[in-house]
């Protein structure tokens, strides 16, 4: 579904990705860690082409990635995001922030859009909040508003960068069942997050990442029992 063949990005004299070679296919769920720097989060945004990339190519369903315009804002709505902080608008209540996009991106009717809005509050447990404010809402909460908002514009596939890194310990849990749902329903999933027990338990692959480069991508009861790379044993014994 994804997939990026040797692609290299500088910010400047930086080389952030080097020779990224990556295919996430139709239902895989793939985790990526590694140290701070390493170029996790410029991965998911090249992969949504939040950011550009100077050589190397993106594919998406065999086709390469838009370069701008009416393409481009349909590949948002394909490949969603899901960030750390959660972005959602303040002014908006929970159902105007899940719907906006569908009436301005997907083009439905307001009603139509609202209905999908609260089955979708429904799935991540917060229809009794749809008319709240984001300010109302728990850390958690609003997490999950913003996952129901990605999954409203019907995506090929999800990123997740971080997503729980800005919560409390004790909402940290509600947002991982969330994608463990997500996963088992089949959605395709890019996540970077330092939670290993999510790796363990709903990754197909966990994708290591040092210096800009795919240094070990393995299956995660492979990669946490006999990590290969000197890179990875540290990483690991720093975490684990
Ligand atoms: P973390 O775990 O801290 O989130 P990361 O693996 O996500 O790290 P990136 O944010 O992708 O790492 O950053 C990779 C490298 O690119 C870092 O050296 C960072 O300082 C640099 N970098 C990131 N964004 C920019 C930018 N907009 N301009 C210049 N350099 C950048
Ligand atoms: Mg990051």
């Amino acid at each position: 579904l994804i997939e990026l063949r040797d692609v290299n990005k500088y910010y400047g004299e930086l080389h952030v990705l080097r020779d990224i070679s990556l295919t996430v296919g139709k239902g895989e769920v793939v985790v990526v860690i590694g140290p701070s720097g390493s170029g996790k989060s410029t991965l998911c945004r090249t992969v949504n082409r939040l950011e550009t990339i100077q050589s190397g190519s993106i594919l998406l369903d065999g086709r390469p990635l838009p370069e701008e315009g009416r393409a481009l804002a349909r590949l948002r709505a394909e490949v969603g995001m899901v960030f750390q902080s959660f972005n959602l608008f303040a002014h908006k209540t929970v159902l105007q922030n899940v719907s906006l996009a569908q009436t301005k991106v997907r083009r439905r009717k307001r009603d139509d859009a609202d209905r999908r809005s609260l089955e979708l509050l429904e799935r991540v447990g917060l229809a009794a909040h749809a008319a709240k404010y984001p300010a109302q809402l728990s850390g958690g909460q609003q997490q999950r508003v913003a996952i129901a908002r990605a999954l409203a514009m019907e995506p090929k596939a999800l990123l997740f960068d971080e997503p729980t890194s800005a919560l409390d310990p004790e909402m940290i849990n509600e947002v991982l069942e969330v994608m463990r749902q997500l996963a088992r329903d089949g959605m395709t999933m890019v996540v970077v997050t330092h939670e290993m027990g999510f790796a363990r338990s709903a990754a197909n692959r966990v994708v290591f990442m040092a210096d800009g480069r795919v240094v070990e991508d393995r299956a995660p009861e492979e990669f946490f029992t006999a990590p290969r790379s000197e890179r990875a044993k540290d990483f690991l014994s720093k975490i684990l």
